[in-house]
């Protein structure tokens, strides 16, 4: 209900972007279950159950996936107008949560509460995901992806297995970059501010300069760039992927972070086709843990420099043609104190927030605006501040 909450000046004044110019890459694609995939030399594999590897199909799978591996435990009774129960664990358990995408994360600087209704009503937030201009964006990720590698499916039999998946994808990119070559889609994960952080970088790439480059692609519904407060969810996004590679790559990441958070056994036999593409490709393993150790051995050995630079590549949807591509620096103080900000709400140290009063337009676009208490509680605040005025 927009009723007179805001004034028009402040909802209406500013440009709309969100929804109609910009296509976020699904949350899914980051997660545990997003797509992975394989070269044309078959050295890696992709955890996609059964899944068609055709564009849609694909996405779909991934969501199969996601909801599976984190089953979320809703709170929300369904209306805006019913309290939620009350609940004493933290939100990521709340949740059903034993890790975060870089998404959330990014996702949260735009606006935490909705964040977090997307958790509590996941149906609103996957018809989110279905409208073509997400799907157009995942679509043309596909494409880019499968320009440099090959999509294989394999079953998978467990949660260890759709682990393995990632685990060998990644063993077989860290050998495409030991040899200077491109990767698309790298798997990057490990422990931020207590949390486990899971996400899926773009690309990874070796300049003129012979300097490692990240580079992230955003698709956009009109051939315009994004507005600050958009740019400013995918520099830290970008920002989140770079710690994480660094991190892995410095033999930083270890097995009981990994197994205590994912709460994944070592001793599980991995499944039959996880075998025989293990084996395909040079590894002879045979349980989670073997696996498991076989890449944190080869991160911390691995002779990949850091990444020197950030690139995020904007793109039109409607032809692929490109926008403009902006150069992130890293600003590790901003990326350390957002993350601790973020990841306090996750931890229960706070509750969650919605957007400032300045920042009010956002709320024309978001699928909670008619459900929002946040969004009320400060429409109610700018009218009660309204009539002090008037009264003065
Ligand atoms: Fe955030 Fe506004 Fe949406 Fe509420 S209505 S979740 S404050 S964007």
């Amino acid at each position: 209900m927009m009723q007179r909450e805001l004034s028009d000046a402040e909802l209406l004044a500013l440009d709309l972007d969100l929804f109609s110019t910009d296509c976020e890459r699904p949350e899914l694609c980051e997660g545990d279950a997003g797509h992975t995939s394989n070269r044309s030399t078959e050295s890696c594999c992709t955890g996609q159950g059964t899944a068609e590897v055709t564009c849609s199909a694909n996405e779909q799978s991934s969501n199969q996936q996601n909801v599976s591996e984190q089953e979320s435990d809703p709170l929300c009774e369904g209306s805006s107008t019913k309290r939620r129960k009350w609940d004493a664990r933290i939100p990521l358990e709340r949740f059903g949560r034993k890790y975060l995408s870089v998404t959330d994360l990014s996702r949260q600087a735009w606006c935490e509460q909705q964040v977090v209704y997307g958790m509590e009503l996941p149906h609103i937030q996957q018809l989110r995901d279905e409208v073509p201009v997400v799907k157009a964006g995942s679509c043309l990720h596909l494409a880019r992806e499968l320009e440099v590698q090959d999509v294989v499916p394999i079953n998978v039999e467990s949660r260890e297995d759709n682990w393995a998946v990632k685990m060998l994808n990644l063993l077989s990119m860290i050998q495409f970059l030991q040899a200077g070559e491109l990767v698309r889609e790298l798997p990057v994960f490990g422990e931020l501010e207590g949390i486990f952080v899971v996400g899926v970088v773009d690309e990874l790439c070796y300049n003129s300069k012979g300097e490692l480059e990240l580079r992230e692609l955003k698709t956009r519904g009109q051939r315009t760039y994004p507005s600050a407060a958009q740019k400013r969810s995918h520099h830290l996004q970008v920002s989140i992927y770079k710690l994480l590679f660094e991190a892995m790559i410095k033999g930083q990441l270890n097995k009981d972070t990994i197994t205590h958070h994912l709460h994944l056994r070592t001793e599980q036999p991995l499944g039959s086709e996880i075998l025989v593409h293990a084996q395909k490709v040079g590894f002879t393993i045979n349980t989670f843990g073997d696996l498991l150790d076989l890449m944190l051995l080869n991160l911390t050995y691995a002779d990949i420099p850091s990444v020197d630079t950030m690139k995020i590549e904007y793109c039109y949807q409607a032809d692929a043609s490109v926008i403009g591509t902006e150069v992130v620096s890293f600003e590790e103080e901003w990326v350390k104190s957002e993350l601790k900000h973020y990841s306090s709400f996750w931890k229960g140290q706070r509750e969650a927030t919605g957007v400032d009063i300045e920042e009010a337009w956002k709320c024309r676009s978001c699928d909670f605006a008619d459900i929002c208490e946040w969004r009320q509680s400060k429409a109610e605040e700018a009218t009660q501040k309204n009539r002090a005025n008037q009264c003065k």
